[in-house]
């Protein structure tokens, strides 16, 4: 065996041991050594799945053969229910040196600033979404100039992924998700009222890189923190 294919047996093993340690950490209820106390939470899942969407049995916890992670299980079809992150998607836009912001007029945050975003529908891209959640959450016609930031929220499985944008007219106005819809100069954010950290970090962004003169597109990741929700 040469030193490569004794490196990738070696991965390999230590891989499946792993395995075998969160089944078996998993089962008493222990973050097993060396994993993320978020992996081990993931099972109790932040919306747990309590009927098999297929055919309406109570599902079980476990892992099945052949997998490394907890999963919910239908005991009648077999049925896998994976959790997996949902995408929200929106947009930075921008007309002359001000943002547009949106007021929720919906929970969570209600009555909090945010960018227009929400969530990704199954059938349409990422852009198409970043421009009808533009317009459904402030009526504004854009177009969008590039992905900017990424935002990784593990623990609450999602994603946030915001556009840069420029604003086509000026004749926005609030959609029903939305009381107030208005452009803010950097000097007139109001960072304690901003609804989301992913917002708040992609604000931050633009109008640091505004001053550099260069817009970097960038990948963040956000852990629980008690600063802004989520
Ligand atoms: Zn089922």
């Amino acid at each position: 065996m040469n030193i490569t294919a004794f490196s990738h047996a070696t991965r390999f093993f230590s891989y499946k041991l792993k395995i075998v340690d969160l089944a078996n950490s998993y089962n008493q209820g222990i973050p097993p050594a060396g994993y993320p106390e978020r992996i081990h939470r993931v099972p109790a899942m932040n919306i747990p799945i309590i009927h098999c969407s297929t055919c309406g049995s109570k599902v079980n916890t476990e892992i099945p053969p052949g997998d490394h992670r907890p999963r919910q299980v239908c005991p009648s079809c077999g049925q896998v229910h994976y959790l997996n992150p949902k995408l929200v998607v929106g947009s930075l836009p921008v007309w002359e040196d001000k943002v547009l912001l949106c007021r929720r007029a919906i929970e969570p945050r209600l009555g909090f600033w945010t960018l227009p975003a929400g969530f990704m529908e199954a059938d349409e891209t990422l852009a198409e979404a970043a421009c009808r959640e533009t317009f459904e959450e402030a009526c504004a016609n854009i177009e969008l100039q590039g992905l900017y930031t990424l935002v990784n929220i593990p623990h609450i499985n999602q994603v946030h992924v915001i556009y840069r944008a420029r604003l086509l007219d000026t004749g926005f106005h609030p959609g029903e998700e939305s009381l107030e819809t208005r452009l803010f100069s950097e000097q007139e954010i109001p960072w304690d009222e901003i609804a989301f950290r992913s917002i708040s970090l992609s604000l931050r962004n633009f109008f640091e890189d505004r001053r550099r003169g260069s817009f970097t597109q960038r990948e963040e990741t956000l852990l629980p923190g008690t600063a802004h929700l989520p």
